[in-house]
């Protein structure tokens, strides 16, 4: 239901968006995203992106992470393809782009500086589709510069800290719909305003409210469970607003199954994505 330039975010609203796989589809079909993620300490975040990732329907998966990363990843997620850097801890080098469809860049990434230039090149490079999330996002906020260089239909992925580091800080939760809607309006891209009731603002002013989604999934590694989600959805060809609304309802949805078995505290972001697959289903 609409209510002026405001939706609620349910299965009625997604009916029809999310295409069914094609009986003569094969992995080329189905796009190949690239997710730029982890440092020392934080691979479990590339991990679970990249296992969100392949969840969510996506043809192939390419990882690039620190040399630190390479074999957990290829131990733990052997259906992705690992490209590491050089650089043991942070990523320092942005790979040749031109084999992907879709660009997701942010989860465990860390600020070193050597990560921060990884950005830079990137947002100066890339001609795809950019899912930003976490220190990627807190890096635009530290440097404006950054900010003005973002590629439009660009998805940004921030929870209310990394949106007050992005927008400024908001004097209570109806201003912070106001700095969301201003913000997307003026750096044209789709912000998910990440929580309980998750926001998404639009480059045209709308905002979009998801229905699905419950407090077990406030636990570390969530986020990056969406960054992978989001990135193969773009990855596969969907537009920013189709990739973002599906996104979000079934992360949460993902989150809502998992919780039936694990409960609500004894859920994990692990857990998320083993029911995508069951949530992105019920939205064919
Ligand atoms: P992050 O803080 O980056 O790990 O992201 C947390 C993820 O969990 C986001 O997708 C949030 O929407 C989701 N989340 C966190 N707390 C809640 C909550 N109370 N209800 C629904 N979803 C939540
Ligand atoms: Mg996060």
């Amino acid at each position: 239901a609409a209510d002026g330039n405001r939706y609620f975010v349910d299965a009625t609203l997604l009916a029809g968006r999310l295409p069914r796989r094609a009986k003569f589809g094969h992995k080329g079909t189905y796009g190949h995203a690239l997710l730029l993620a982890g440092s020392r300490g934080k691979i479990g975040a590339a991990l679970l992106a990249a296992q969100a990732c392949l969840r969510s329907g996506v043809g192939l998966l390419t990882v690039r992470t620190p040399a630190v990363g390479y074999d957990i990843l290829q131990t733990a997620a052997p259906e992705a393809m690992a490209l590491p850097d050089s650089s043991p801890d942070y990523l320092s080098e942005l790979p040749d782009l031109k084999s992907y469809s879709a660009i997701g860049i942010g989860p465990g990434l860390d600020k070193a500086d050597s990560a921060r230039q990884v950005l830079e090149k990137l947002l100066r490079a890339a001609t795809v589709p950019l899912v930003v999330d976490a220190d990627a996002l807190n890096m635009l906020g530290a440097n404006p510069e950054l900010l003005a260089l973002l590629p439009p239909d660009s998805i940004l992925t921030p929870h209310p800290k990394e949106f007050e580091r992005l927008a400024g800080p908001a004097r209570d939760d109806y201003h912070r719909l106001d700095l969301l809607q201003e913000f997307c309006r003026a750096h044209q891209c789709y912000t998910v305003l990440k929580g309980a009731y998750t926001c998404l603002g639009t480059p045209d002013g709308a905002l979009y409210f998801n229905s699905t989604g419950n407090p077990g999934m406030a636990t570390g590694g969530s986020g990056d469970v969406l960054t992978g989600v989001l990135t193969a959805l773009r990855a596969q060809h969907l537009s920013a607003l189709d990739a973002a609304l599906l996104g979000i309802y079934a992360h949460g949805r993902a989150g809502d199954l998992a919780a039936q078995h694990t409960g609500e505290a004894g859920l994990v972001a692990g857990d998320l994505t083993r029911f995508l697959g069951p949530a992105l289903q019920e939205l064919t």
